[in-house]
């Protein structure tokens, strides 16, 4: 009997001993800067001359790795190598496959410091975000184990007389994961556990700016024991190897985490039956977020600035789930943004490995010159009231940026900017502040900050989105706790961390027999 499921706790960095641990563990991963790590199809390493390189956003300087780039031959080898291995975990104990996660989850929580270490040195994040990326990587191991444990026994259906009816799930096939960056091991972890836990093999293409810690995850899974080929690691680019392992007839699911852009060009790609296929492709997609935090006139106000702040900027704003529009009461408008500016520029933005810092730099540069131009916009649609600086000298920084008086249909109120800016836009009562809430393409997220019972019940109707919060932020999403995964352009509502999600990646079987 497994204990039962509960969140992995967040390290207290004020607390002296892990303070020195984790700068312990910091030096100790500056020590592994640089290493290469080679593709891995059916168990074998395979070093390739041309390489992805990971840099260090906050010090563009510092190599954090290169991983072997694979071409097309070498996404044919993976799926492969997947599809061999597929026919013999499909019919692998689930039990067993749970037991692998449990063990995968017991190694990252040996070297908890050290993974989030390096997770601050390839995404820049501050030690408080990678500390709770780690572990939401680990409770999606221990989460999705206990459900494979669980769904192992099938559902219950009716028999009649003379009949034996069951229910159970089979596992579905060869699986690609595409995870993201932003949440570089946890997503990255559960879109591979996931489809490998249900008995698919998977082909794991990492995001481009961060493989060295999906390199890593691979080395741990197999040293929890994954039979070879069950999980293949293929760096490449989207459009030669991405689009080739989408395409492919022998590719059943296809699970991602991403751009809207990128998730809209697989859903149609996958929908293409191609010669030789024999079964329809299901994709299981999270894309983008355009979130909002309404603040309601019967608040407290502290509580809607900070979960205004937090919303906005933690991780600079690159999530989907960021709060980066606030619709605010007219009543209290002035006195909410005005809060929000002073805690704002209460906070150290800067280098992630220093303790204080709040928030680091963005990815890269193709991110920075997009956050930027639409800071331009912002200042054309409303009125700049904090931030608007950016620097990429030494790292792709930019300061937290907040504009105010926006027009609801503003271009910085309707596109996702996946950075450090937040828009205000003034409602004149609930009714409207609902209607701005819900008038964008995506339907990912949501908060309502109220004392108002009635306006709490009606949001819970009326605010279209997937994770919608009361008197808190919008962000940060707990495994187990709050199921995760949104409405409209935002994706497939695939649950990620919640009870049906890894019945997505399984076909249910009818068995009746007649005795
Ligand atoms: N699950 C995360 C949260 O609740 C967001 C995931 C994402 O940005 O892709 O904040």
């Amino acid at each position: 009997m497994t204990t039962p499921y509960k969140h992995e706790p967040f390290t207290d960095f004020t607390n002296e001993v892990n303070k020195t641990a984790f700068k312990e563990a910091l030096a100790k991963v500056n020590e592994t800067m640089g290493r290469d790590y080679p593709l891995v199809i059916n168990g074998e390493r395979i070093s390739t001359v041309e390489k992805i390189t990971s840099i260090n956003p906050a010090n563009k300087e510092e190599i954090v790795g290169t991983v072997s780039k694979a071409t097309q031959e070498h996404a044919e080898m993976a799926i492969q190598a997947a599809a061999e291995a597929f026919e013999e975990w499909r019919y692998s104990n689930p039990e067993e496959r749970a037991n692998i996660l449990f063990r995968a989850a017991a190694i990252v929580r040996r070297q908890k410091h050290e993974f989030t270490a390096l997770l601050v040195k390839e995404a820049g994040k501050p030690w408080k975000e990678a500390d709770a990326d780690t572990a939401e990587a680990i409770d999606f191991m221990e989460y999705y184990a206990r459900q494979m444990i669980e769904l192992a026994q099938g559902k219950p259906v009716n028999s009649r007389e003379g009949e034996v009816n069951k229910y159970i799930y089979t596992p579905t096939g060869v699986t690609v994961s595409i995870p993201p960056w932003n949440f570089l091991f946890a997503i990255m972890a559960g879109i591979t556990v996931a489809p490998i836990v249900t008995g698919n093999t998977v082909i794991l293409k990492p995001a481009s700016a961060t493989p060295v810690i999906a390199a890593r995850f691979v080395e741990v899974l197999e040293e929890a024991g994954l039979p070879k080929g069950v999980v293949n690691f293929v760096p490449g680019n989207g459009s030669e190897v991405g689009d080739y392992l989408v395409d492919h007839p022998k590719t059943s699911i296809i699970t991602f985490t991403g751009s809207r852009e990128i998730g809209t060009r697989i859903f149609e790609r996958a929908a293409k039956v191609q010669p030789g296929q024999q079964h329809l492709k299901r994709v299981i997609a999270e894309m983008g977020g355009k979130d909002t935090v309404v603040v309601d006139k019967d608040c407290d106000i502290e509580l809607a600035a900070q979960s205004i702040f937090t919303s906005a900027f933690g991780f600079a704003g690159q999530k989907c789930s960021a709060g980066s529009r606030a619709v605010v009461h007219e009543d209290v408008y002035d006195q909410v943004l005005q809060r929000v500016i002073e805690i704002t520029e209460d906070q150290v933005v800067g280098n992630p490995e220093k303790a204080e810092t709040y928030m680091g730099p963005v990815i890269d540069k193709g991110s920075f010159d997009k956050i930027m131009s639409y800071i331009e916009i912002g200042k054309e649609e409303g009125r700049l009231v904090s931030g608007g600086k950016g620097d990429d000298s030494k790292g792709y920084f930019i300061e937290p940026t907040i504009f105010a008086d926006l027009d609801p249909n503003a271009r910085i109120m309707q596109e996702e900017i996946f950075g450090p800016v937040v828009a205000f836009s003034k409602a004149a009562n609930f009714d409207e502040a609902l209607k701005i809430a819900n008038n964008t393409e995506y339907g990912l997220t949501g908060a309502v900050i109220t004392r108002n019972r009635e306006y709490i019940e009606r949001a819970k109707h009326e605010f279209h989105v997937g994770n919608l919060y009361f008197n808190r932020n919008c962000t940060g999403a707990i495994v187990g706790y709050h199921p995760f995964g949104g409405f409209k352009m935002s994706g497939t509502d695939s649950k990620a961390g919640g009870p049906d999600y890894l019945t997505l990646h399984m076909q249910a079987k009818t068995i009746s027999e007649m005795y």
